[in-house]
């Protein structure tokens, strides 16, 4: 991670939503109750991505607005940012018999 902003805003109905920019890649989340969760969420998502080597990360889909999600090896549980959406190749982390597995755990 070399660089990262965060926004956060209130929807109409009172909820807060946050949009975080981490080395180009946008993530954002809805429906958080107050600003204070929403500030936390965002604590969360910067400090996983400072903690954490990048390379089971997707890049962000350039054909639609679908967000990223993070999913978890069963295994040894590594974590990566992968698309939602069905663009693109195979994903770095996915779903083999019900679990997932990044990379080196895949069966
Ligand atoms: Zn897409
Ligand atoms: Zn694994």
């Amino acid at each position: 991670m070399k660089q990262g902003t965060a926004h956060l805003w209130s929807e109409p109905g009172g909820r807060w939503a946050i949009r975080i920019e981490i080395d180009g890649v946008f993530y954002t989340e809805r429906d958080y109750v107050d600003a204070a969760s929403a500030s936390c969420a965002i604590a969360q998502i910067l400090r996983q991505h400072a903690e954490r080597s990048t390379d089971t990360d997707e890049e962000a889909c350039e054909e639609c607005e679908d967000p990223l999600d993070l999913m978890v090896c069963s295994q040894c549980g590594a974590d990566g940012f992968v698309r939602t959406c069905e663009h693109g190749g195979a994903r770095p982390i996915r779903s083999v018999d019900g679990a997932l597995y990044c990379p080196s755990c895949r069966p």
